[in-house]
C-alpha cells in the first residue's frame, strides 16, 4: 500500500484559526443582535482596495493579453527582468544594499517561499525559531520531517525555541548553543516588534561564526517608520554571506488576493555538502524554481511593477499610513483600558498583555462576549504567547475607532 507522509500526523491540526472561527460562529448564532456589531481584528489580512497605479497596470496588462502582438505566455520562472530590476533598485540598492537583479526571485507568496526554501536545505540542520512565531515556519519543518513530536504546550522536539519577551523587546537573541538555520521575522507577526541594527548585527555575527543561514522574513518592511531601523538584513555588513530575505507585496500593496512576493538569495551565500564542501545556494534555488514553478502571471507582475512607480509608491505610503493610523488609535484605546501594549508603531499588529492571571483564550472570550471584537489569542503562536493577544490594525478607521471605544468599557 502507498505510504503517506507520517510527518503530517505530527501537526497540531491547524488549531488556532479554526478554533477562533468556531467560537465566533457559536457566539453569533447565540447572540444574533451582538453579531451585528461584531468587529474582526483577528486575521492578518488587508482590508483596503488596491492602489490605483496597480489597478491601471493590471487593466493594461489584460488588454495586452487580448492582442496577438502583445500576448504573453510563459514568462521566466524567476520573474520578468523589468520587475526584478525595479525591486533590486528600489528596495535594496537605493538603500545602499548590494543586491543584483538576478538575486531576486519573484514568486506568488512569501508564505510559499518561506516553506519552499526548505527544499534546498538538508535534513540534519538544527533549526531555531522564535516563540511566539508565525506558524508557517514551524509547520513546514514538521512536514519536512525536521522535528520530533509536539509536547503538551505544542513545542516540537528537535526545534530550538528562542523566547521573545518584554525583556528582549520581543526580538530573539542568538542562543549560546549552535544552530544551522534561523528564522527571523521583522517587523514581527505576531508581536509587532521590529529588530534594530545592533540586534541584527548580533544575528549576522552569530550566523557567520556558526556558518548558519538566517531566513529573514521582512513581509512588513513597509511599516517601518523609525528611521534608525534597518529595512533589509543586507543593510548589515556580512549578511550577503549568511542570509536569505523574503519580501511580499501582500501587506504593502494590499496584494494578499493578487499574489506577488519575492525572495533574495545572494550569490555569495554558501552552505555545506555532506562531505563538508561549501557551495553556493543560489544555483539550487534557481534550479528549484525553474523545476517546480512556472512563474507569477504576467498581469500580476505588471501590477507589482506599478507599485514601484512614483504614483504607486505614494499610494502604497498612503495605505501604510492608513493602517498605522489605525494601530495608533487602537494603541490609545488599549492603553486607556489599562492594558500593557507592545508593537503597533512599526508594524500593523499590537501585542497586548492580558491582565494578570487571564489566559489568552479567556481574554479572547471576554473581548468577544463583552466588546464583540475578535482578536487573536497569543498562545496560538507559541507557549510564550500565553497571556497575550494580538490586535490587527487591518481594518477601516471607523472600526478601529469603535474598537478603541469599546476596549476601555471592559471590566476585567
Ligand atoms: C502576511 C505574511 C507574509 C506574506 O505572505 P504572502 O504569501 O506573500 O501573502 C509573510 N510572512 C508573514 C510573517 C506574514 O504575516
Amino acid at each position: 500500500m502507498a505510504r503517506l507522509n507520517d510527518n503530517y500526523l505530527k501537526l497540531k491540526a491547524g488549531y488556532l484559526f479554526p478554533e477562533i472561527g468556531r467560537r465566533v460562529k457559536a457566539f453569533c448564532d447565540a447572540n444574533p443582535e451582538a453579531a451585528q456589531r461584531l468587529i474582526r481584528c483577528g486575521i492578518g489580512d488587508v482590508t483596503e482596495p488596491l492602489p490605483p497605479a496597480a489597478i491601471t497596470a493590471l487593466h493594461r496588462a489584460v488588454d495586452e493579453m487580448a492582442v496577438r502582438e502583445t500576448f504573453h505566455g510563459y514568462g521566466p520562472e524567476q520573474g520578468y527582468e523589468w520587475l526584478r530590476a525595479a525591486i533590486a533598485q528600489n528596495d535594496f540598492r537605493d538603500r545602499g544594499c548590494d543586491v543584483a537583479d538576478d538575486e531576486i526571485f519573484v514568486s506568488d507568496g512569501a508564505k510559499c517561499d518561506t516553506g519552499n526554501i526548505l527544499d534546498i536545505f538538508g535534513h540534519k540542520n538544527k533549526i531555531a525559531i522564535s516563540d511566539p512565531v508565525y506558524p508557517v515556519y514551524v509547520d513546514t519543518n514538521v512536514m519536512a520531517g525536521h522535528t520530533g513530536e509536539a509536547n503538551a504546550t505544542g513545542a516540537y522536539a528537535r526545534l530550538v525555541y528562542l523566547p521573545c519577551k518584554p525583556g528582549n523587546g520581543f526580538i530573539p537573541e542568538p542562543p549560546r548553543r549552535h544552530v544551522d538555520v534561523i528564522y527571523l521575522c521583522s517587523p514581527n507577526n505576531p508581536t509587532g516588534a521590529a529588530a534594530n541594527r545592533p540586534q541584527l548585527e548580533a544575528w549576522v555575527k552569530y550566523a557567520l561564526a556558526h556558518e548558519a543561514v538566517i531566513l529573514f522574513d521582512a513581509a512588513y518592511e513597509a511599516y517601518l517608520t523609525d528611521p534608525a531601523l534597518p529595512h533589509s538584513i543586507y543593510e548589515i555588513p556580512g549578511a550577503r554571506d549568511c542570509a536569505i530575505e523574503f519580501r511580499s507585496c501582500s501587506k504593502n500593496g494590499g496584494f494578499t488576493g493578487v499574489r506577488c512576493a519575492f525572495t533574495v538569495v545572494p550569490k555569495s551565500l554558501r552552505a555545506a555538502t555532506h562531505t563538508g564542501e561549501r557551495l553556493p545556494l543560489h544555483p539550487l534555488w534557481l534550479r528549484r524554481t525553474t523545476t517546480k514553478f512556472n512563474g507569477v502571471s504576467y498581469l500580476v507582475q505588471r501590477g507589482a511593477e506599478a507599485l514601484y512607480s512614483p504614483d504607486g509608491q505614494a499610494q502604497v505610503r498612503a495605505l501604510i499610513e492608513h493602517y498605522l493610523g489605525n494601530a495608533k488609535v487602537l494603541r490609545e484605546g488599549a492603553k486607556q483600558a489599562g492594558l500593557k501594549v507592545f508593537g503597533g508603531l512599526n508594524a500593523p499588529y499590537l501585542w497586548v498583555k492580558a491582565p494578570r492571571g487571564v489566559t489568552s483564550w479567556q481574554a479572547f472570550d471576554k473581548i468577544l462576549n463583552e466588546a464583540n471584537v475578535v482578536i487573536t489569542p497569543g498562545s496560538g503562536f507559541g507557549s510564550k504567547g500565553e497571556g497575550y493577544f494580538r490586535i490587527s490594525a487591518f481594518n477601516s478607521r471607523a472600526n478601529a475607532e469603535e474598537v478603541a471605544r469599546r476596549l476601555p468599557e471592559l471590566k476585567w
